[in-house]
């Protein structure tokens, strides 16, 4: 894979700052060698800003995120916007930096492919990877071992994981878009903008609320739940684990083959 412009400026800023990678460093201390002014308030229907003041930037993060993984990514995209955008924009807002992946170019894109490469370079992930199952656990332990997003250590999987899977996002009962790892094509069936498919662990979200536990993310669903079969396609096994933020009323499924 070409290296982006985003991950490029990462790799940028760890080598001035003379880190070998940020695990273990608070982003805060990035953001605070840059003389961004940062602060943390109830910031509604959003997970961070970023204003470009004349003189000072300011960064502000919503102090209702809950998780830790979560907040550490959005601190690092908002550094992201400052390292790339700075003289582009005067202010952003984020509102959802997972659809942000799906659009492939942008400021948003390249904010998430900085922060992306700065929590999880992209040496490190492979080696961390190497060797290891794909499962919901692994993608769970990334984001520890990174600490990153959950969401986001999905993302780099699928982008440069050894086990291909395909990435559905939906939104509100409803499928915005949908990713694959390169080179693992499926014919999806024609569900974007519609429901998620009735025997979808997505959709047992939406009608009843159903989150499964640790334990139990690894859900055995039909070829035909996410994607068009035909007479020639054997019983091959098709597994389903969802990430639902329910605050946001989101579900992100992982689809991924025996
Ligand atoms: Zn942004």
């Amino acid at each position: 894979m070409a290296i982006n412009k985003g991950a490029k400026a990462a790799q940028k800023l760890i080598e001035e700052f003379g880190i070998e990678n940020t695990n273990g460093y608070s982003i805060e201390d990035l953001i605070y060698a840059r003389d961004i002014i940062f602060e943390e308030k109830k910031i509604s229907n959003s997970d961070g800003r970023i204003v470009f003041g004349k003189t000072k930037t300011k960064i502000s993060i919503n102090s209702d995120i809950k998780f830790e993984g979560r907040r550490r990514f959005t601190l690092a995209h908002e550094l992201g916007h400052f390292e790339l955008h700075h003289n582009v924009n005067t202010h952003l807002e984020d509102n959802s930096l997972t659809l942000d992946y799906f659009k492939n170019g942008g400021q948003e894109y390249e904010a998430n492919q900085f922060a992306t490469e700065l929590l999880m370079p992209e040496v490190s992930f492979r080696n961390f990877i190497e060797r290891k199952k794909f499962s919901p656990e692994l993608l769970r332990n990334i984001a520890d071992h990174f600490q990153t997003s959950i969401t986001s250590a999905t993302f780099r999987y699928k982008d440069i994981g050894q086990h291909p899977i395909y990435l559905f996002y939906c939104r509100d009962r409803k499928v915005i878009y949908w990713d694959n790892s390169p080179n693992y094509y499926r014919r999806v069936r024609d569900i974007t903008k519609l429901a998620p498919p009735e025997d979808s662990v997505a959709m047992e979200f939406f009608n009843d609320g159903i989150i499964y536990t640790k334990d139990k993310s690894v859900q055995e669903i039909n070829k035909s739940t996410w994607f068009e079969t035909n007479e020639y396609d054997s019983n091959d096994e098709y597994f389903e684990y969802a990430i639902v933020t329910k605050d946001f009323n989101t579900v992100l499924s992982v689809v991924w083959e025996k």
